[in-house]
């Protein structure tokens, strides 16, 4: 695997993006990414991985600073899936041009930009600069962050003219959706986050029986049972992430704090 640190080494090495599938991650690699890994392998012939944890997608500081990081563990994983370059640059080498800011929609500040302020932009923005520099066709994001997905897909996918192609959701076997995030939860917290995926889940079966739109009773019971602090808990559709549009395919979208970490999470 080449390790490529700036956008001069990159353009060395990759001289022509045809046959290159993309995955943007922010490391901690683990299941989830390993999934659209190999799922961009199936499809191109060369995959580059980048791993850039961004700073300008986070809220606080503090949130940012104790994102779990590990990228000796990271290249070793990448290295064993056979990934053929690993785009790996500091903040420097990402921001030191200057670029169009975006600007949500008010129809788009539902679900984690209502609750995260300004964090879409920071993902667009980063996005943005990664796409300008790594100019492959298919790019290769998790449902598990539907909404980012569905942003990136809307505004870059055009802008670009690229391929943003949605990978399913990988969970472990307790259901818990695969996450850095999950590195900073104990192991009680660990065993709740698992619980109430496997509550989400039902619901979201029985839903697809029984239309209802009232989730508050479960939402509190929710929070009371388990002691979390919930943003949203809501249905949505998935093509214009309208509220309670049971008619077209739909989703359960949920995002809570449990012991001082956001989780979010669908069904
Ligand atoms: P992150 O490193 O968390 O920014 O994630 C990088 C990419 O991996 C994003 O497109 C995520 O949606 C995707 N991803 C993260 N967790 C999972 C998961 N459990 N299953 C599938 N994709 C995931």
């Amino acid at each position: 695997m080449k390790i490529l640190k700036n956008v001069f080494e990159l353009n060395k090495a990759v001289k022509n993006y045809k046959n290159v599938g993309f995955v943007p991650t922010m490391g901690g690699i683990h299941k989830g990414h390993e999934s659209l890994i190999k799922i961009s392998k199936k499809n191109n012939k060369e995959t580059l991985v980048s791993i850039f944890v961004n700073p300008t997608q986070f809220n606080k500081k503090k949130d940012f600073e104790n994102y779990p990081r590990n990228i000796k563990n990271d290249i070793s994983i990448l290295t064993k899936l056979k990934v053929d370059y690993l785009f790996l640059p500091d903040v420097n080498e990402i921001y030191k041009k200057k670029m169009k800011n975006f600007k949500l929609k008010k129809t788009d500040k539902i679900l984690c930009a209502k609750y995260r302020k300004g964090h879409f932009e920071g993902v667009l923005n980063v996005m943005n600069r990664l796409l300008s520099i790594v100019k492959s066709k298919y790019v290769f994001m998790g449902e598990k962050d539907f909404q980012q997905y569905m942003l990136i897909k809307r505004i870059l996918g055009k802008k670009y003219k690229i391929n943003i192609v949605g990978c399913p959701t990988i969970r472990e076997s307790n259901k818990i959706a695969l996450s850095t995030r999950n590195k900073l939860l104990g192991k009680s917290s660990i065993k709740k986050v698992s619980k109430i995926a496997i509550k989400l889940d039902k619901l979201k079966k029985l839903s697809q029986k029984n239309r209802f739109a009232d989730l508050s009773k479960f939402k509190h019971e929710l929070e009371n049972k388990f002691k979390v602090k919930i943003d949203y808990l809501e249905f949505r559709d998935e093509n214009r992430m309208k509220l309670n549009n049971f008619k077209s395919k739909y989703r359960l979208f949920i995002a809570y704090y449990i012991n001082g970490v956001r989780l979010i999470d669908n069904f």
